[in-house]
């Protein structure tokens, strides 16, 4: 296979991909923070590395993937200032915070799921390590990187910068990022405006705690990334990736943290998606743009028209390459809709498709394309520009005006499979409707014969429905209007 290059945010340049211990591929992606529900610009994030994940492994990669729930540390801002989310959540909706982790994280899977997202190798909470995030803040301190204020482990960004570039990673100078920080007061327990807390003293409200070598307190947001991906993925891994809008804070300080830790880069290749807008602003839960994807499906929300099935929705967002801003509209779904079924009904022409002893269609080279365009970055919208070209090349064979050979149609029915099902992720769509009006059908269908043996006397057969039935756990009983049927949990 020819080689894959993908953008760099490190270097501003697309790269070729060498991973530093191949075959294996350490990725690393920043997961929700479980305080309330995912909106679609988060699935849009992770979906696009589902899509990175599925071709690495598609090239031949083994892909340790671990994804983290961020599920204790976070505070409003990401300044380490305001509330914890977790708990001010669970004071409204009257539970313990680890109710609000456990419930979030529940509808978070779900809605994976629904997007046919595969899951992380590995899927680590904050909660789950806070001694790998008390031992490496414990090591920044020793490393001379990091101060302790009443409780609370600052990271010194000044001392980092005397002979590391603070701003690696956002193309940014220590100077305007000052210029941009508010001045600090008399109040501050930071000796500099760009120190952030390693580990957070806590306050008598603050309900989660754990002792420290500093006292009853909690990790900052941005330690257990570095913290976690170090203990699954060691010093120095492949890939690490999130949403544009983590590089200016989160995985700066990552890659400050590891470094002053490690004393090396963490990461090879950081990679990040752009974001989805609503009419040009970025979704979000605090501009109250965001619908949840279950609004999504049902087209239960004021800006939706109708409801878009989740297959669709991804194919919507394939259609836009990962690093370019995605608006979202209903005029945009809809194409999608219609562009999904086309794909979709070609794929199902393949099966019927007529054999002649001649090509008059060039597959290897198709094949070529799609590849070249997936290389190329990751060029889903490209590729999908391939692929459409091949339906129409279907289309035409179906109709008789080309021709293929057996050969090339297994190779045709392969592409597809490939680049469609498990590249892009996509799917069949059938709705859980379709599956419950598919179960009433057979049950109806079921009792009709076994009502039609019975009124032959014929007992033996209507017992044996009855138990086989009662085998997957549906129980028929008989009543006086006839026989009836449940599921039993
Ligand atoms: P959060 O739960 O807010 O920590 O976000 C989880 C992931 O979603 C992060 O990688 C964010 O960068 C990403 N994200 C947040 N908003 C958007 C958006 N509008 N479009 C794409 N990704 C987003
Ligand atoms: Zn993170």
């Amino acid at each position: 296979m020819e080689p894959l290059f993908l953008y760099n945010t490190l270097t501003r340049q697309k790269e070729k991909f060498q991973p530093l211990n191949p075959p294996l591929v350490g990725m690393y992606v920043c997961g929700p923070t479980v305080y309330s529900d995912v909106h679609l610009g988060n699935c849009r994030t992770f979906i696009s590395f589902d899509m990175i994940y599925r071709y690495l492994l598609h090239a031949g990669f083994k892909v340790r993937y671990v994804r983290n729930i961020t599920d204790a540390g976070h505070l409003e801002g990401d300044l380490d200032e305001g509330d914890d989310k977790f708990a001010k959540k669970a004071k409204i909706e009257q539970v313990e915070p680890m109710e609000i982790v456990q419930k979030y994280t529940l509808g978070f899977h779900e809605v994976m799921a629904l997007f046919n997202n595969l899951p992380p190798g590995i899927e680590p909470t904050a909660t789950g390590h806070i001694s790998e995030q008390i031992e490496m803040t414990k090591k920044i301190i020793v490393q001379g990187f990091a101060y302790v204020t009443n409780g609370t482990v600052y990271f010194d960004v000044e001392k980092y910068c005397t002979n590391n570039n603070y701003g690696i990673l956002s193309n940014r100078k220590l100077d305007d990022l000052l210029t941009n920080t508010r001045e600090l007061n008399g109040q501050d327990e930071k000796k500099g405006r760009l120190d952030f807390a390693l580990w957070i003293n806590a306050k008598p409200e603050h309900i989660m705690r754990w002792p420290s070598p500093w006292g009853w307190g909690f990790p900052g947001w941005h330690i257990e990334c570095s913290a976690m991906s170090m203990k699954y993925l060691g010093e120095q891994f492949d890939i690490h990736g999130g949403g544009m809008d983590l590089i200016a804070t989160h995985h700066t300080n990552e890659v400050a943290q590891s470094v002053a830790c490690n004393s090396t880069q963490p990461v090879k290749y950081w990679m990040h998606t752009n974001m989805l807008t609503v009419n040009g602003a970025r979704m979000s839960k605090s501009a109250g743009n965001g619908f949840l994807p279950k609004e999504l499906f049902t087209g239960n929300h004021p800006l939706l028209e109708r409801g878009y099935q989740p297959m669709v929705v991804r194919f919507f967002m394939m259609q836009t390459h990962y690093r370019s801003t995605l608006d979202f509209s209903n005029e945009a779904l809809k194409a999608s809709e219609k562009g999904f079924e086309r794909m979709m009904n070609a794929i199902r022409l393949l099966d019927n498709l007529k054999i002649s002893n001649s090509s008059s269609v060039n597959i290897a080279e198709l094949k070529t394309l799609c590849y070249a365009a997936m290389n190329d970055d990751f060029n889903t919208p490209v590729l999908i520009a391939h692929l459409f070209d091949g339906v129409r090349l279907i289309n035409s064979i179906n109709d008789s005006k080309e021709t293929i050979t057996e050969t090339d149609l297994v190779e045709l029915k392969k592409l597809y499979h490939n680049f469609v099902f498990s590249v892009m992720g996509l799917k069949e769509e059938t709705t859980a409707k379709n599956n419950d009006e598919l179960a009433e059908g057979l049950m109806n269908a079921i009792l009709a014969i076994r009502k039609e043996v019975r009124s032959k006397k014929d007992f033996t057969t209507s017992d044996l429905i009855r138990d086989e039935l009662k085998k997957i756990n549906i129980i028929v009983k008989d009543t006086k209007d006839g026989a009836v049927w449940e599921q039993e949990n």
